[in-house]
Parts: C-alpha cells; sequence; structure tokens
C-alpha cells in the first residue's frame, strides 16, 4: 500500500481529495469538525516536507451552483484546525484555478469551490478528471467516504498519476484496521450485527461467514430469525420476506463453524415510544401488540461472556432503539463490554452509520481501537467488494 509516508514532497504541490462534507447550521458555520480533523494530519506531513497543499472535496448534494453548498462557508474552520490561513478560489477547474495553483508557494494550502458543482464529478468524467489532474504533481486520495464511489476526483483522476499517486493517513488507517478484522485477524473474531434490517446487513453476513468464529445477532433484525425458528415476536420489527434466508444463514454458519448468538430477552415496549409501558420478556414470547425494542438483561450477560473471550471484535448496528433513553441500555452495555475486551488486548473496529452515533454518543469512542469515518464506504468493504478509490491507487 503506497502512503504519503512512500514521497517527499519538498517543491511538489499535493492534489489531495478530502471528505470535508461536513454539517453546517443556519449560519453556515460547522457543527461537526471530525471530517476536518481527520485530513489534518496528511495536510500537515506534506507541509513540513516544504510542499504545497490542493484540497478537493464535495459537499451535499448540490444541483449545480448553489451558494449554500460553497466551500467558501468552511474556509475559516479548516484555517483555524490547521493553524494557517487556508486559501479559497471559487471554482475547481480552468485557467483561473491553474493560475492560482501555479502560484502557491510551499507551505500554503489552497482549497477548492465544491467538486459537485459539476455533474461531470459524479458521472466519472475523464475530461474533468484530466482538468483536476492538471492542479497537483501527486495525487492523494485521503476521503475514505467516498471511496466508494468511482466519481471523478475519488477513481478516475488517479490515471493521470500513473506513478505519482498514493493514500493519505486516513485513508491508509482504514483500510489497515478493516484488514485487521477481515484478513489478519487474531481468533477468536466476532461480528456484532445490530441495527434495523436483515437486507441492508445480508451481504456482510454472507462475507465474514468465512472470517468468524462468531456472531451476536441483535437490533431489530432479532426478530426474523426468531420469527423463522417459530417464535412468537409480538408486533417487533420483522422481514417476512426473508425468513428462509435467516434460515439459510443459521445453516451455512453452523456448516461453517461459526456460532451465531441471538438474544435470549427482550425490552419490549407497548408502542414505539420512550413513553411506552415496558416489561422484559423472553425473545420468542412476546404477546402481541408489545414489540421488541432492546436486548434484555440475560442476553446482556450472555454477549459480554462472548465478547471478552474474543481478541478481534467488529461491530455494526446497535442492539436496540438506542435513541430512546429506555432502550439504550443493551447498546450501552455492549459498548462497555467491548471497550472492556479492547483493554485486555483485543482489536475492536466500529463502523458503520449508526454504531458511530452509538459509541459517540456514550462516548465509547475513546475506548475502543478503531472508529471508522466512511459509514457506505465502509459497509462495502466489509460485503467483501473492492472499492474503486482504492483499486485507483493500488493499480
Ligand atoms: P442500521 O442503520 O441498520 O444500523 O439501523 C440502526 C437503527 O436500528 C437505529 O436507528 C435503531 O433505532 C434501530 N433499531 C435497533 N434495534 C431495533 C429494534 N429492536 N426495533 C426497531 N429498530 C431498531
Amino acid at each position: 500500500m503506497k502512503t504519503i509516508n512512500d514521497f517527499n514532497f519538498k517543491d511538489q504541490k499535493a492534489l489531495i481529495r478530502v471528505d470535508f462534507n461536513v454539517p453546517l447550521n443556519e449560519q453556515f458555520q460547522v457543527t461537526d469538525t471530525n471530517r476536518i480533523e481527520a485530513a489534518k494530519p496528511t495536510i500537515l506531513k506534506i507541509l513540513r516536507d516544504g510542499g504545497s497543499v490542493v484540497l478537493m472535496s464535495h459537499l451535499g448534494r448540490p444541483k449545480g451552483v448553489q451558494e449554500k453548498y460553497s466551500l467558501k462557508h468552511i474556509v475559516s474552520t479548516v484555517s483555524k484546525i490547521l493553524g494557517i490561513h487556508v486559501k479559497f478560489i471559487d471554482d475547481c477547474i480552468g485557467d483561473k484555478v491553474e493560475k492560482a495553483v501555479n502560484e502557491l508557494k510551499k507551505g500554503e494550502v489552497l482549497l477548492l469551490e465544491n467538486l459537485r458543482f459539476y455533474k461531470e464529478e459524479e458521472a466519472g468524467d475523464v475530461h474533468f478528471a484530466e482538468k483536476l489532474s492538471k492542479l497537483g504533481d501527486i495525487y492523494v486520495n485521503d476521503a475514505f467516504g467516498t471511496a466508494h464511489r468511482a466519481h471523478a476526483s475519488t477513481t478516475i483522476v488517479a490515471q493521470f498519476f500513473p506513478t505519482n499517486k498514493c493514500f493519505g493517513y486516513l485513508m491508509a488507517s482504514e483500510i489497515e484496521s478493516i484488514d485487521k478484522v477481515l484478513k489478519n485477524s487474531k481468533k477468536p473474531v466476532l461480528a456484532i450485527l445490530g441495527g434495523a434490517k436483515v437486507s441492508s446487513k445480508i451481504g456482510i453476513i454472507e462475507n465474514i461467514l468465512d472470517k468468524v468464529d462468531h456472531i451476536i445477532i441483535g437490533g431489530g433484525m432479532t426478530f426474523t430469525f426468531i420469527k423463522a425458528m417459530g417464535g412468537k415476536i409480538g408486533n417487533s420489527l420483522v422481514e417476512d420476506d426473508k425468513l428462509d434466508l435467516a434460515l439459510e444463514i443459521m445453516k451455512k454458519a453452523k456448516e461453517k463453524n461459526v456460532k451465531i448468538h441471538l438474544p435470549i430477552d427482550a425490552v419490549i415496549a407497548d408502542s414505539f415510544s420512550n413513553d411506552a409501558d415496558t416489561r422484559v420478556e423472553d425473545v420468542n414470547n412476546i404477546p402481541d401488540g408489545w414489540m421488541g425494542l432492546d436486548v434484555g438483561p440475560k442476553t446482556n450477560v450472555g454477549f459480554s461472556f462472548v465478547i471478552a473471550q474474543c481478541k478481534t471484535i467488529l461491530w455494526n448496528g446497535p442492539v436496540g432503539v438506542f435513541e430512546m433513553p429506555k432502550f439504550a441500555k443493551g447498546t450501552i452495555e455492549l459498548g462497555h463490554a467491548i471497550a472492556d475486551a479492547t483493554e485486555d488486548g483485543a482489536f475492536s473496529l466500529v463502523g458503520g452509520g449508526d454504531s458511530v452515533a452509538a459509541v459517540k454518543q456514550f462516548s465509547f469512542d475513546k475506548k475502543v481501537s478503531y472508529v471508522s469515518t466512511g459509514g457506505g464506504a465502509m459497509l462495502e468493504m466489509l460485503e467483501g467488494q473492492v472499492l474503486p478509490g482504492i483499486e485507483a491507487i493500488n493499480n
């Protein structure tokens, strides 16, 4: 894997694809700076080497040029985080931009306007990518969040840098941490899959069956499995068209010697609300009119026991409706168990949308080994897909 450590950027202009798709409030202030902070080490290494930096990113989903999606709104925040004055130019290709890049001195940073103001970006247009390629000597991809998209700036542009291309630190650590789970894992390996639906996790389950020793299943997905096995699930979330699939997964897991751990009890509620009446019930004996919204206390103990034995742990998806305090306990206890296992030497990777929100909400993000920044990109890697943004650098 070629990273920025393999290059000396002295007197070189680095064209870096970053993911500065950050949330803005109504005053156009950045409300979460994580993605900018995440790109900082890459940018600083290049500047320290004596190079200059051209940053390109998208922001939101603009339809043509829309001022509210202009990256000019984030310039002051990027400057503050990097500790230097960042220049901005209100376009991302063309003579004016090339001139600004040529005038860039060592130690300087230029941020380009939103790439998605051009439809050619998402279309992966080669001519557009070629114009982008004129803006740097070395292409650096540090935008893991868009690595699963074959867009002009994430993938196509790389072909214009046959040898002068590499991953930034963020991309490299994302790839390494997923490899630690899927390829170079210490056994026993555990995958914890929660969230709402089997259908959105099936690709992952199928790919990891060959790589893990244990799978913990929680969240809304549970009830498709429980119903498939003949349990009573009341009004719990279920995908009736996936019952056979659930049984097939259980069968395949058995054949491959993978142990599937399902909840044994659930916190059930008489409505999907934090004000609902609740009680604990066996997971396969939920009365009509009630639904399972969190794992129960016996399940928490069982899951923690499994987690404590594992040396590699992947966590994707909450095991209950953690957004409502009444149904957050299972997810919190799971987080504690993973934090303890990590302290005892296990490698733990958390990723994919809502589980990242959950670990942050309950402050587990510092207690696990790695929290992925790329929801969709990480899910696709876990499904065993080759991401175009990664392939474009490796080829
Ligand atoms: P996902 O995006 O697939 O990881 O799903 C995350 C969502 O699953 C969260 O918003 C949770 O509230 C939801 N969820 C977790 N457990 C349940 C459950 N038992 N019933 C319904 N939704 C759930």
